[in-house]
């Protein structure tokens, strides 16, 4: 099969859909791999280590698109690209179609096979090809929350480890998924006084198996975010109810109730926030303050570190990009019921029941 590697061209996306290494491996079981020119530079992978792993290095979008039978990207593609999609290729990316009706009729026009990254499944319910990216979220997002302390940050000046003799800083996390449990690793690494919170009783008992004696699992209610979050320095929101809005567990009014230069980081806005205060911001502009606290609300956190996300993005694709090039669509989903749950519209029909669902078309 021919894999086209294209360059991102969403605004700050650096990222890439394959590593070198992971061209090779794909390269050795027989496939031939097309690579944008530059496509890997915002991750430092230059063209020539491509070529040293296997890889063509091609000019333009369209020539992929028009040489491929399988498209690999980050993010969903862009209006430009949607004339170049053909009836029968393979689109394997991030798509996140509930976002956009005028994306999902130009998939359904185009007539290809797009599988999105977010929707293959496991039987267990988790979601691998999302995983790699809270793992970066999660990590990322205790970072930001020290860095944003600093007073010269408009922060309150709290060291979150302390110094011997005096007090480390409080996190609180809310949400124990996998964006949480990394946040508190890090936070608990850097020895701060970390509180994490989680409806599931099952994953308490297990965080608290696993974490060390600075970590305190506990379970959340309002009344136990209204307490601790007088107390904390950062706090963390992590929360995801699968398929809705995340609900508002810190309102306004909470924020009197907190010191100033304190530092919220909403790792959950891409669905909407946990934060009632919250909005989306970007790289560029990260935070913005309300009644004195700092807001860190950027959608996409792993956009920031490109080499390492690139890297764990690939780890957790590449066995399902070979899978796919090795057997061909249909019966990689046939084999495989994890495949068959990331298709989403397959040869112009919608095949993911909750984007049917959002706009009203069938399913
Ligand atoms: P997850 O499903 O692994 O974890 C979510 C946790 O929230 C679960 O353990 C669940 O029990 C818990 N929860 C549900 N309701 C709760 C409540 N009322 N109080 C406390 N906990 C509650 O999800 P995840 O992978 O950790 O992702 C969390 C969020 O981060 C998602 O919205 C995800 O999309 C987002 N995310 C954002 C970025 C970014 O760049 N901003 C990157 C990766 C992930």
């Amino acid at each position: 099969m021919i894999i086209g590697i294209l360059k991102e061209i969403k605004t700050d996306e650096y990222r890439v859909s394959m590593t070198p290494a992971g061209v090779e491996i794909l390269h050795q079981a027989g496939h031939e791999i097309l690579v944008e020119k530059n496509g890997g530079i915002g991750s430092a992978f230059t063209n020539e280590e491509y070529v040293a792993h296997g890889a063509q290095i091609v000019d333009t979008p369209e020539e992929i698109y028009r040489r491929a039978d399988m498209i690999m990207h980050v993010k969903e593609p862009q209006p430009s690209e949607y004339p170049l999609l053909r009836r029968g290729q393979i689109l394997f990316t991030y798509l996140h179609l509930a976002a956009s009706e005028d994306l999902t009729r130009a998939l359904m026009d185009s007539g290809a096979v797009c599988i999105a990254y977010e929707t293959i499944q496991k039987d267990d319910g988790s979601l691998p090809l999302l995983t790699p990216m809270s793992e970066v979220a999660g990590r990322m997002s205790v970072q930001e929350g020290a860095k944003y302390l600093e007073m010269a940050h408009g922060g309150l000046g709290v060291l979150l480890g302390g110094v011997p003799g005096v007090d480390p800083g409080n996190v609180l996390i809310i949400g124990g998924g996998v964006v949480g449990v990394n946040a508190a690793r890090v936070a608990c690494g850097l020895g701060a006084k970390v509180t994490i919170l989680d409806t599931n009783i099952d994953r308490l008992r297990y965080l608290s198996d696993i974490m060390p004696r600075n970590c305190f699992p506990l379970m959340s209610s309002p009344a136990a975010v209204r307490d601790l979050i007088q107390r904390s320095d950062v706090v963390i929101g992590a929360v995801l109810i699968p398929g809705a809005k995340t609900p508002k567990l810190v309102t306004r009014d909470m924020l009197a109730t907190m010191k100033p230069g304190a530092v919220m980081v909403d790792v959950a806005i891409d669905q909407g926030g946990c934060f009632e205060t919250s909005h989306p911001t970007t790289h560029r502009n990260p935070v913005f303050k309300v009644d004195g606290i700092i807001h860190y609300c950027v959608s996409n956190m792993p956009g920031a570190v490109p080499k390492t996300s690139t890297q764990a993005l690939t780890n957790a694709t590449l066995p399902y990009a070979v899978q796919l090039a090795d057997k061909g669509w249909q019966q990689a989903m046939r084999e495989s019921p994890e495949i068959a749950r990331g298709a989403n519209v397959v040869l112009g029909r919608i095949t993911y029941k909750n984007v049917a669902e959002t706009f009203g078309l069938e399913y």
